[in-house]
């Protein structure tokens, strides 16, 4: 067991306050039930509304997911492209495609299970890009997993040209209020690039269109929470679910998603090995990328940020100066440091600066990265795997230092319930270390990169910022990002 297992910071609440619900096999998934020792935060408590709320959620996953008469009826609906009237629609379903780095698809699979609870449609998650191979079931005695044999052809690769989406459908007035005979499905696109027209998605009036729907399938590679508390329908039940709206994923991404027994492997022998008796635990993600030369002014960023702006971690002596007795320094604070990145060199120097100078306030210092990846893979389990375990160990850390604009350092905040202190990036200039070097975020939720801007209903642009409540312009992303606070 980790060493605070016995201290007073350890959380022995395991099932997080209400969060996740007790009867699962053990065996088939420990971090389900083992995560709560591990977390030297033990993070926010959900609302009973939404505690209740999920568990309606669960009800219905089971009562119309995979493998019921609900589901195949629904299916054969969808093959044979006949909706049914609105009221006789007792099961709806969203299909998520979440796609692109992990974590982008952890932020696109939050995304739409929150809007599944918010419109009472089955969660179900396409496994084509490795989402099945990392994560365990979160709801009890039903799956989220798109089975085999989904009729739609070629539905992971729809784009913003396909007809079927709801954007195009509604420009092309297949689709209305007037419409009488809705179609089976639609696809929802709401990627970065996606048009004025694809993101009317976001309104009282679009819901009223949606929910005639049964199917849903939706593409996302961004966190589009905040843009939810456009339509007023949905605020009212947001606020009930969450009234601390800086929260949302946090709570969403602790039920959801649990490390399979391998990815938790990879997390509890690290963290036993090297992190768990120190006294205090700074996480620093490091988001370069593969074609990327090493940096020295990023590695300048990294330091100023940790040791002068942040103090997260202390100041370096002079080398040959070594204050105190062995068995004083023995008795000073151990400071263990993670490191992630797709390169080995930042951590390299870190730990040499450490080794090779004591720190200022004697405490002892270990620098630590579990894996140089080199290169961004995409489809290949064993590296998503890495990502996933690195991204969970980051939320493990008692501070958190991310890089901004980076949906990999957004889940270990939000996991973590860290409000991390984040490094921005120089426009274009990697020449100079940008100054301050970085900045306490004002959340720990993840930024909507791509928030709406235009209301095609009242035909009006609009500031999202100063229009959603609790939210605001996000610091690492200010053209156009929105941020819950
Ligand atoms: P973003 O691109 O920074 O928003 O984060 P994503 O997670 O969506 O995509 C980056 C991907 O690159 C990750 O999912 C990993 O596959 C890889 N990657 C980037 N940084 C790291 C890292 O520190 N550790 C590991 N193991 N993989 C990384």
């Amino acid at each position: 067991l980790p060493l605070h297992e016995t201290t007073p910071r350890h959380n022995d609440d395991r099932l997080l306050g209400g969060l996740l619900v007790d009867g699962f096999d053990e065996e088939s998934c420990h971090s389900r039930y083992q995560s709560a020792m591990y977390r030297r935060n033990p993070g926010r408590r959900p609302s009973p509304y939404l505690v209740s709320k999920l568990r309606r959620h669960e009800a219905l996953q089971r009562r119309c997911g995979p493998g019921t008469a609900a589901y195949t009826t629904a299916i054969d609906q969808l093959r044979s492209g006949n909706n049914k009237s609105a009221t006789s629609l007792e099961c709806r379903y969203i299909v998520s495609l979440p796609y692109q780095g992990l974590g982008n698809r952890i932020l696109a699979a939050a995304s739409a299970f929150l809007y599944a609870l918010l419109t009472e449609r089955v969660l179900l998650i396409d496994p084509s890009h490795g989402m099945n191979a990392l994560f365990c079931e979160p709801f009890l005695g039903a799956t989220w997993m798109l089975p085999s044999g989904f009729p739609l052809q070629g539905y992971a690769s729809f784009t913003n040209d396909t007809a079927e989406t709801y954007g195009n459908m509604l420009r092309n007035k297949v689709i209305g209020a007037a419409t009488q005979q809705m179609p089976a499905f639609a696809y929802v696109y709401l990627h970065s690039e996606a048009s004025a027209d694809d993101k009317s998605f976001f309104w009282d009036e679009d819901h009223g269109l949606l929910r005639r729907i049964q199917w849903l399938v939706m593409r996302t590679d961004n966190y589009i929470v905040p843009g939810l508390f456009l339509a007023g329908a949905f605020r009212v039940e947001l606020d009930k679910m969450f009234p601390e709206p800086d929260a949302i994923f946090h709570h969403i991404s602790r039920y959801l998603f649990h490390p399979n027994n391998h990815v938790w492997g990879l997390v509890t022998r690290y963290y036993d090995a090297y992190l768990a008796d120190a006294a205090e635990l700074v996480g620093i993600q490091v988001r370069v990328f593969g074609a990327q030369p090493n940096s020295p002014e990023l590695l300048e960023q990294i330091t100023k940020c940790t040791q002068n702006h942040g103090r997260l971690l202390p100041e370096l002596l002079a080398a040959g100066t070594e204050p105190g007795t062995p068995e004083s320094r023995r008795r000073k604070a151990k400071k263990a440091v993670l490191v992630t990145s797709l390169k080995s060199w930042y951590h390299e120097k870190l730990k040499g600066m450490y080794w090779e100078h004591a720190a200022s306030n004697g405490e002892r210092v270990g620098v630590h990265q579990p894996s140089h990846e080199e290169y961004q893979r995409f489809g290949v389990v064993s590296h998503d795997a890495k990502a996933w375990a690195e991204m969970y160990l980051l939320s493990l850390s008692d501070a958190l230092v991310t890089t901004s604009q980076s949906t990999f350092g957004y889940v270990a905040q939000g996991l973590g319930g860290l409000r991390p202190w984040v490094m921005y990036r120089p426009d274009y200039d990697v020449t100079t270390v940008p100054d301050p070097p970085c900045g306490r975020a004002v959340s720990m939720e993840p930024c909507f990169f791509a928030a709406p801007n235009y209301n095609l209903w009242e035909k009006q642009w609009f500031d999202a910022s100063t229009v959603v409540p609790h939210a605001q312009s996000c610091a690492d992303f200010p053209w156009g990002g929105l941020m819950l606070v």
